[in-house]
């Protein structure tokens, strides 16, 4: 989430001028900290202690083929997907990366021919994640290069097409986009989950990524996994990570583990008597309010729009809902403002601009992941832009 703005480093909200009181809202990362209130309200049970002389070495399991995947992030990884039924975990390989990010670049390394004499087109319809263009392109490889938007891509040569669902960052479920058959899928799932999106079916995709900083809000532990298909990218992804970071972190993983159980247990706890609140009901209900607040101010300034999402059956909370996502994908409407992120700039709001994602910039992503205070600010401030 850094990789591409020039204030990333800013912190969310930072004091400016004598009182403090004009701040700057950096809404620019999708730093997931709203999540912070919960793992507050678990106290202890999502504490782990490890011991000096605990995961000193290299390996974890020397008969997986990923040899650095602890045994017990493994287990958590199966066990969420099938209580929350987003995923297909048989007949699949768990490849761990130094968040879905490091997964991305292994991805795409596993996948590009290795023996082609032209590196192999990357692309993704418009609007892309933001960092795709520049982790595919970041060290020049002779494997891949950035090809930009999947729907105009008409090159009769063969293409990696990444398929960002619900997506970051208008958040529309989607499908891959190139019109044509034959081309290698890469579905980065990273919102996948229900607080987000109506989880409708388990997916069953070749390779899929995912990543504790957009379930669990850990962004800063840097675990992501891949569920890989075939056994030979699967190792090749593994060769990827060896010879780049020899494995990932141990206390990350076991780490991370502990959080995926907390979360598995409040799901099945949840509604019994010791009062346990699922995860996923208290992010479901935080977005839902954030969602509504945002619609609301949108409406009041009557300057701006955002997409309108259909409903859908979600299986995990077995009811019919509409998508809250992790981004609002804001457009200026008026003429007079050609581009919205230094519009938005002028009042103190950071965003990413439309240009980031291969749009117009007329566009920006808002993260709505921030904590309270700084999401409060931000609602009061829209609220007050007129043209
Ligand atoms: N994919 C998507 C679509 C994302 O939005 C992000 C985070 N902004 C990532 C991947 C990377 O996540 P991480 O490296 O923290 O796992």
């Amino acid at each position: 989430p850094l990789l591409s703005s020039p204030t990333a480093a800013t912190p969310a909200t930072q004091p400016l001028g004598q009182n403090g009181r004009e701040r700057v809202i950096n809404l620019d990362h999708g730093d997931p900290t709203m999540y912070e209130k919960y793992w507050k309200q678990m106290g202890d049970k999502a504490t782990i202690v490890i011991p000096g002389w605990q995961s000193m070495s290299y390996f974890s399991d020397v008969k997986n083929l990923c040899w650095f995947l602890e045994p017990e992030f493994a287990t958590q990884i199966v066990r969420v997907h099938k209580v929350v039924g987003n995923a297909l975990t048989e007949g699949r390989h768990i490849v761990v990366g130094t968040g879905s990010s490091q997964l991305f670049s292994a991805a795409l390394y596993a996948l590009a021919p290795q023996d082609a004499s032209n590196p192999i087109s990357v692309v993704s319809a418009a609007p892309y994640y933001s960092c795709y263009p520049l982790m595919t392109d970041s060290i020049k490889s002779g494997l891949h290069k950035w090809a930009g938007d999947a729907k105009v891509f008409n090159k009769d040569e063969p293409y990696i097409e990444l398929v960002t669902s619900p997506n970051n960052p208008d958040g529309f479920v989607r499908h891959s986009m190139v019109n044509r058959t034959g081309g290698i899928l890469v579905h980065d799932l990273a919102y996948y989950w229900p607080q987000y999106t109506p989880i409708s079916s388990p997916a069953d995709n070749d390779l899929t990524l995912f990543t504790v900083s957009k379930i669990t809000g850990h962004a800063g532990m840097r675990i992501g996994w891949a569920l890989v298909k075939d056994v030979e990218v699967a190792k090749r992804m593994t060769k990827f990570i060896e010879l780049n970071t020899i494995g990932v972190s141990k206390d990350s993983q076991i780490r991370a583990a502990k959080v995926l159980e907390v979360v598995s247990d409040s799901c099945e706890q949840a509604g019994g008597s010791e009062h346990v609140e699922s995860f996923f009901h208290f992010s479901h209900a935080l977005m839902t309010e954030r969602w509504r607040m945002l619609r609301d101010a949108v409406k009041r300034s009557g300057i701006f729009s955002l997409p309108e999402f259909s409903s859908a059956h979600c299986n995990f909370f077995d009811n019919n809902l509409g998508s809250q996502p992790a981004f609002a994908w804001l457009k200026c409407d008026g003429d007079d403002v050609d581009d919205c992120e230094s519009f938005l700039r002028r009042h103190k709001i950071l965003t990413r601009g439309g240009k980031h994602f291969g749009v117009s910039p007329k566009y920006v992503r808002i993260s709505m992941m921030d904590r309270e205070e700084t999401y409060d600010l931000f609602i009061q401030r829209l609220s007050q832009i007129r043209s």
